[in-house]
């Protein structure tokens, strides 16, 4: 092995936007088969925006903006980020809730004014024996057909609104694909998020509903790389997540967005500065022809 060799890889890498941990990082580009691809973030922007609010009957949705926007407002999540702002827009200042926990990968509660408030999956409600009514398991189901993610709102015990928040995928993450297919390796989109907001992010890039992974806690992503692994498979993983980290640390190659967390950066072997999905397949053609220079 030339130095050399691996300097001019690394080197082309850095104008590429691609960082590489180290020189022993290049030998397992030569293995992984299989890619793992984070949804929000990494295949989309991760730039969530509001786009409508159903209050259930009788139900004042300035007092759902209040309420939600309040308690959303102390969260970091895309979800949480894109609540806040759409009711800080319609509604100026925001209570500060007196009360606040962030739930991983399911929502957030606290007490806003005085009531206990719910906001995210239905599996955070379901978890406080509550559950949609009718009109808006409709409109959640509706938000759910057309791509969008549904958050429910509940508050004193009842759900009491659906919000639709939803971020787009960025342009070049279906030729990112395209890329990686022809380097041989499979594509899998792993998310928290809901199944058909899912499939329809994987439809839009060109990755086949049977290998979508959805409805995946924060913790349990890095089973999933697991279990691939116990497959046969060599994983790489790309994710900008904090709940990516482990999941990055456990994949023969992790990578991570430069746009994304100080942990997924710090879990990773490679970190793509740009947070362009194209520099992922970019990155390991780099790495195996710079290898194919040494050998
Ligand atoms: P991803 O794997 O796509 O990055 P997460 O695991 O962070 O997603 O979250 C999964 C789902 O949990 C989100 O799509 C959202 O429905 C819900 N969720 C998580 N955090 C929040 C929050 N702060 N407010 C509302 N919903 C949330
Ligand atoms: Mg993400």
């Amino acid at each position: 092995a030339t130095p050399t060799a691996l300097l001019v890889g690394t080197g082309r890498g850095a104008q590429l936007g691609i960082l590489i941990k180290g020189p022993e990082v290049l030998e397992s580009t030569r293995r992984v088969d299989t890619v793992v691809l984070d949804k929000t973030g990494t295949v989309t922007t991760g730039r969530m925006t509001l786009l409508a609010v159903h209050p259930a009957d009788g139900v004042d949705e300035a007092e759902v903006l209040r309420l939600a926007g309040a308690l959303e407002h102390a969260s970091e999540h895309p979800v949480a980020r894109a609540v806040a702002e759409g009711a800080a827009a319609r509604l100026g200042a925001l209570p500060v809730p007196e009360d606040f926990a962030n739930v991983p990968g399911l929502g957030v509660r606290g007490i806003v004014d005085g009531h206990a408030v719910l906001v995210g999956r239905e599996r955070l409600l379901a978890d406080w024996a509550m559950e949609l009514p009718e009109d808006l398991a409709r409109a959640r189901a509706g938000a759910e057909a057309s791509g969008r993610t549904a958050v429910a709102v509940a508050w004193d015990g009842d759900v009491r609104a659906v919000l639709e928040v939803a971020d787009a995928v960025k342009e070049t993450s279906a030729e990112a694909i395209t890329r990686l297919r022809a380097l041989g390796l499979t594509p899998i989109l792993l998310t928290g998020d809901n199944r058909a907001v899912a499939e329809s992010v994987a439809r839009e890039v060109g990755i086949a509903a049977e290998d979508v992974i959805a409805e995946v806690l924060p913790q349990d992503k890095v089973d999933v790389v697991e279990r691939l692994q116990g497959e046969g498979r060599s994983v790489a993983m790309v994710g900008d997540g904090v709940n990516d980290a482990a999941a990055l640390a456990r994949a023969d190659l992790g990578l991570a967005m430069g746009t994304g967390t100080d942990a997924a950066i710090e879990a990773s072997d490679l970190t793509l500065v740009r947070g362009d999905l194209r520099a992922a397949a970019d990155a390991i053609r780099l790495a195996r022809r710079t290898l194919g220079t040494i050998r």
